[in-house]
């Protein structure tokens, strides 16, 4: 009798992209037009970097600059890095994350867990003074031969990824018929390759990117100058940045909208209680730029409007998940709310 085969997949990577397009409806309610997140969640490693992750890392293969055993080298503790590690484990390569020692202690260990290994700089260093993350990367990278620096904010790979990955699916998924693009924007490198891909099969698609009050970008994009007094600390990450990266293509987005730490902590827990989609919290970032824009106008019944949400929930659990944090936040005091109450128990 002629055995049946079993239906498995030879690893992990096979998971990573065709994430699915689920179509909104009470976040979205008293808004005109259909709105669909992009979930990139459902990659294995949580997140959309698992994309830049693993094409950046077989493009350095194709190229003949890594052969088994090499070393994969980032500064980061957040989404690449686990990303990276995971990606390293299943190819055989060390991996190496210099991270700053900002970086909470449950960040480390996860990163340990899937074998990288972490370098905790101080966080209060420059970044050119020798101790700091981007200093103890750079001079990892020089000394050990056979290894490569993902750089992502500098990396034209990192908008390539998504170009080939990101922006065909969302294509396919809508038939063609998405109008409006919303996504968050750090290294850039997810909204510019997908709104190269999307604007090549029709220039009408708008593409919106989302920016932290706090960060350069917006300004940066408006008059392409670099505005160091837009810099101030925020909360939310993985969004904006206080350096205008190569890898955001400015010439591809049409607009920025700002939005705050506090709305978009709000309107994350608001996506994971209505929609049953537990999300990052730059999600919730792009979700209350959908409502800003919603207010302004810039949506109408024919809108097909596809939004990214790039991780998963379980990465904040001791931040918006967590009362306490909200709460000392004072992202409480402003809304007379049930959570406000709640806490006070
Ligand atoms: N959301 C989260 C949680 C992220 O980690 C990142 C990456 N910095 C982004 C959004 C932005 O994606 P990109 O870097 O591709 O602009």
């Amino acid at each position: 009798m002629e055995q049946k085969k079993i239906k498995a997949y030879d690893n992990v990577l096979e998971l990573i992209g065709s994430t699915p397009l689920i179509k909104l409806s009470k976040i979205t309610e008293n808004c005109s037009g259909d709105f669909y997140a992009k979930v990139e969640a459902f990659n294995p490693g949580h997140s959309t970097k698992d994309r830049i992750a693993l094409y950046i890392i077989e493009q350095a293969e194709e190229r003949g600059l890594l052969k088994p055993g090499d070393t994969i080298i980032e500064t980061t503790s957040g989404n690449t890095g686990f990303s990276l590690a995971m990606v390293s484990i299943i190819k055989g390569y060390e991996c190496i994350l210099a991270v700053s020692s900002k970086s909470s202690r449950d960040k480390i260990d996860m990163l340990r867990s899937l074998g990288a290994k972490v370098y905790v700089c101080p966080a209060h260093v420059s970044a050119d003074d020798p101790r700091s993350y981007y200093q103890v990367a750079k001079r990892l990278h020089e000394e050990i031969k056979g290894s490569i620096y993902i750089n992502q904010y500098f990396n034209e790979l990192n908008i390539d990824a998504h170009y080939k990955t990101t922006g065909p699916e969302i294509w396919e998924q809508t038939a063609g018929q998405i109008t409006h693009l919303i996504a968050c924007s750090g290294t850039g490198g997810t909204i510019s390759g997908t709104a190269r891909y999307l604007k090549e099969q029709n220039p009408e698609v708008k593409v919106i990117g989302v920016d932290a009050y706090g960060s350069v970008l917006k300004k940066y994009h408006e008059t392409r100058e670099f505005d160091p007094n837009e810099i101030y600390p925020y909360r939310i990450e993985g969004l904006g940045k206080n350096l205008i990266p190569t890898a955001t293509d400015f010439d591809s987005i049409d607009k920025f909208i700002k939005v705050t730490d506090e709305e978009s902590a709000h309107m994350a827990r608001e996506i994971s209680k209505t929609e049953g989609l537990f999300v990052g919290y730059t999600s919730g970032a792009v979700m209350q730029a959908v409502k800003q824009l919603a207010e302004e106008g810039e949506f109408d019944k024919n809108s097909k409007v596809i939004v990214i949400f790039p991780d998963h929930g379980s990465r904040y659990m001791s931040k918006i998940y967590s009362d306490e944090w909200m709460s000392a936040q004072g992202f409480f005091d402003s809304v007379n709310s049930e959570e406000a109450r709640k806490i006070e128990y």
